[in-house]
């Protein structure tokens, strides 16, 4: 199903379910940001649950930071990203337009007189390439002047990089360690798109990790192989996932070796997570700019080393598209088209529908009850308009992976009915046991 058609079809399915809209949308929106609605934000709230879970939770090796968007200015020099976070751009004098320079519909050099504008025609108008820094920069307190420039962070990982002596000296940890964070990122890209996968403001789920140099290469095929394991639990196809390793010449400045995890988009291989070997490069460049000893000393063998970093960077906004790519599902039910979200269930927005077979015999009552008993664990939607096929149809579509049916057999033996989503079997279960019967199915 690689074409356009079908991510047309699921843009349409996310805004109508309430899965993404555009940001500011009665405005007629804002180029590429967008926003997530009532079904969305679960789906990315339970990702990154999930991932805080894997990396912080289940390790005792990992402790979590949460930083703050606005940094001292000096860390994006030592960082690099004052001098170095720039693509070369092309202005029309005549018609505003901004072009990458390397944009293909530029014909000509830009800044002589045979250049012509792609959008207005124009002969002789296109500026010579200039570089443009991707940070977007505002001013801290009441006075607009450069010495009052903030950037809002491009990434989040130099919220670690600068806290690391503080974690390692409050939590007692002992190098190898890492520190894990969620947070926003933003870059002022020229050319976003694709839906929700190039964004100007994003979330990150980033991971760094703190080794002896010497230890690096085996903690980056190891944190490699763990993070594409991760994918694979959480119910991704195998068959559109790979790894791409960057060739010398992609490498950036900081890297020592990065592996890129791939999915395969209806708009081609696309990365979503990156495995870095960044060595010791930041917290070289933190230590030299700001004076302040970052070295660790190894109480083993009573010597001073600068930890090299394996960083493992996820996109949460770009993982909640891949989920929702790969769940994305038609088929045909009984001579009827249906489309189905696969969502591994325990990444579900909404876990069980809940539906009395008809409104009246008690039915809406028990109903009723059961949903607001099942809400103390789980997500419930409660539904009594239409029939019954319809209000199984509208959970499909929404990913829930159970159906759960009040009928007049209810009345007399406290029994229901749950519908697999995936396999459309149903069984009857014991309502008095039916928050376990559904607890077991949504592990994993
Ligand atoms: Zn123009």
């Amino acid at each position: 199903m690689a074409n356009a058609n079908v991510m047309d079809k699921i843009v349409s399915l996310a805004k109508r379910r309430g899965f993404v809209f555009q940001s500011s949308e009665i405005y007629g929106g804002l180029g590429s940001v967008w926003d997530y609605g009532p079904l969305g934000v679960e789906l990315k709230k339970n990702l990154k649950e999930r991932w805080w879970r894997s990396m912080v939770y289940q390790r005792d090796d990992i402790e979590g930071v949460d930083a703050a968007i606005l940094m001292h200015p000096k860390v994006w020099e030592a960082s690099g990203h004052v001098s170095g976070f720039t693509d070369p751009l092309v202005d029309c004098k005549q018609c505003k337009h901004r072009f990458r320079a390397d944009d293909p519909r530029l014909k000509g050099t830009p800044g002589e007189p045979d250049a012509q504008c792609p959008v207005c025609g124009n002969k002789g108008t296109l500026t010579a390439p200039r570089l443009f820094n991707l940070m977007f920069k505002t001013f801290m307190g009441p006075v607009e002047e450069q010495a009052a420039v903030v950037y809002l962070r491009p990434e989040t990982a130099q919220g670690i990089y600068v806290n690391y002596l503080n974690v390692l000296q409050s939590s007692r940890q002992k190098i190898p360690f890492g520190i894990a964070q969620i947070g926003k990122a933003f870059r002022n890209e020229i050319t976003p798109g694709n839906f929700t996968f190039r964004t100007r403001e994003f979330e990150q789920m980033e991971m760094q990790f703190f080794v002896k140099p010497g230890e690096d290469e085996r903690w980056f095929e190891e944190w490699k192989a763990a993070r594409m394991q991760w994918h694979a639990d959480l119910g991704i196809t195998a068959a559109r996932l790979r790894f791409h390793p960057h060739a010398k010449d992609e490498l950036a400045h900081y890297a020592k070796a990065a592996f890129d995890i791939e999915y395969e988009f209806p708009f081609g291989w696309q990365e979503f997570e990156g495995i870095h070997n960044r060595t010791d490069f930041d917290l070289g460049r933190h230590q030299e700019h700001s004076g302040k000893k970052l070295d660790y000393l190894d109480p083993a063998t009573n010597t001073r080393f600068l930890p090299y970093v394996i960083e493992t960077s996820l996109g949460a906004d770009r993982l909640a598209l891949v989920t929702l790519v790969d769940a994305y599902t038609e088929e045909e039910v009984e001579g009827e088209q249906r489309v189905v979200l696969r969502f591994l269930p325990a990444i579900a927005p909404i876990k069980a529908g809940v539906f009395p077979l008809v409104k009246k015999d008690g039915m809406p009552e028990f109903a009723t009850r059961l949903a607001a008993d099942l809400r103390h664990h789980l997500t419930v939607f409660y539904d009594d308009g239409g029939s019954i096929g319809r209000r199984y149809r509208r959970q499909d579509e929404a990913g829930t992976p159970f159906g759960i049916t009040v009928d007049g057999q209810t009345l007399e033996d406290q029994t229901v009915t749950v519908r697999d989503r995936d396999t459309l079997r149903q069984e009857r279960v014991a309502a008095v046991g039916l928050l376990a019967y559904l607890q077991a199915r949504l592990v994993g």
